[in-house]
């Protein structure tokens, strides 16, 4: 059966004109969906018992069902969802003063081998529908009764390689019928898909694109990330550059700080000639290690030093707030041991 959180609004409006009902229906299930937030279609009480028997007759609502759910010190809350197949995925929900941030998973396992990523590793399973990918935001608002104002592609999965299903979703996500969230509150992180930076770069979504550099030459960029290989750091920036000037939106690069490894003054100098004259912004972040991997963190006074060098030579920088570590909920921690029910 098809899952009818995987339509945008545009799709919905011709799948019930295919059979047989009124386009304007679609508004009515959205809102139901995603606004009241209902679990099953008996609820959609301003719909026909024959529409809502039709319904679900041929579509699912795809509800996931939550398998754990860790909290962290600092309020961090990581859920296992179970996706209905025989797979699970982790959605992690942070807060900040500013209102409540979701961390979206977009793929089941990840292919791109990134060394210092838990994520990743031998087995990809599959991509997540738009309708899973949506769930998630719908499941973690159920469940804790908040309303979710941020919305970033950092789970488990690299979201541009899911391409059609994540920009579905942004959709969605940021539909006023939909989810309503500003697309300004949206961030997609890519490890570096250069032709999917030209094709979103002609979606008109002006959700933030967020770049995971983490090193400043070929060479060591190749050995953290396999990705860079086919798509080096000349191709990308170029990417960047064209996708700001198409856009007009500035973008987040990130870069995780790994202790001997990336860390050095002479990184950071390398950093500021690479981004230099562009609209954008550095989040660091102190790497997470994670278990077997070769990369730990760089001391909190190295840390501090980059930034300053950045700050001090006009690139805007800033530390991201390590939340969830001890969930294994921060960045790169999420992982493949837990997919498999
Ligand atoms: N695949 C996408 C999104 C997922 S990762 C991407 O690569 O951008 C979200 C961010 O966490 C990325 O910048 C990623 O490089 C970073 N990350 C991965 N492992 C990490 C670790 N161990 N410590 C800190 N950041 C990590």
């Amino acid at each position: 059966m098809k899952n009818i959180k995987d339509y945008d609004l545009k799709e919905l409006k011709e799948e019930l004109t295919n059979i047989g009902e009124k386009p304007f229906r679609a508004e009515q299930i959205f809102k139901w969906l995603y606004q009241e937030k209902v679990k099953t279609f008996d609820e959609m009480t301003n719909l026909s018992l024959d529409l809502r028997e039709k319904l679900k007759q041929n579509y699912t609502m795809c509800n996931f069902n939550i398998l754990k759910k860790q909290k962290s010190k600092d309020g961090t809350i990581k859920y296992l969802f179970d996706v209905l197949d025989t797979n699970a995925i982790e959605t992690v929900l942070m807060s900040y003063h500013h209102g409540y941030s979701i961390c979206l998973s977009s793929q089941i396992g990840c292919k791109m081998g990134c060394k210092f990523c838990a994520s990743t590793g031998i087995n990809f399973e599959r991509n997540l529908t738009s309708g899973e990918i949506v769930e998630q935001i719908l499941a973690v608002e159920q469940d804790t009764g908040i309303r979710i104002s941020n919305v970033v592609f950092m789970g488990i999965g690299e979201p541009l390689d899911n391409y059609e299903n994540v920009v579905n979703a942004i959709h969605i996500i940021n539909n006023q019928k939909g989810l309503n969230i500003g697309a300004r509150h949206i961030s997609v992180s890519t490890s570096g898909l250069v032709p999917k930076i030209y094709q979103l770069a002609e979606e008109n979504i002006q959700c933030t694109l967020s770049i995971s550099l983490h090193a400043t030459n070929n060479e060591k960029r190749s050995s953290m990330m396999p990705v860079n290989q086919a798509y080096p750091i000349e191709t990308l920036m170029q990417a960047c550059k064209d996708y700001m000037e198409k856009t007009h939106r500035r973008i987040s690069f990130e870069y995780a700080l790994a202790k001997e490894s990336n860390d050095h003054l002479a990184d950071a100098k390398e950093l500021v000639k690479l981004l230099k004259g562009m609209l954008c912004h550095v989040n660091l972040i102190p790497i997470n290690k994670i278990e077997n991997g070769s990369f730990s963190k760089s001391s909190n006074e190295s840390i501090m030093k980059f930034r300053d060098y950045l700050n001090d030579h006009g690139i805007v920088a800033t530390i991201r707030r390590e939340l969830g570590s001890d969930i294994e909920a921060a960045c790169g921690q999420l992982r493949r041991k837990n997919l498999k029910k």
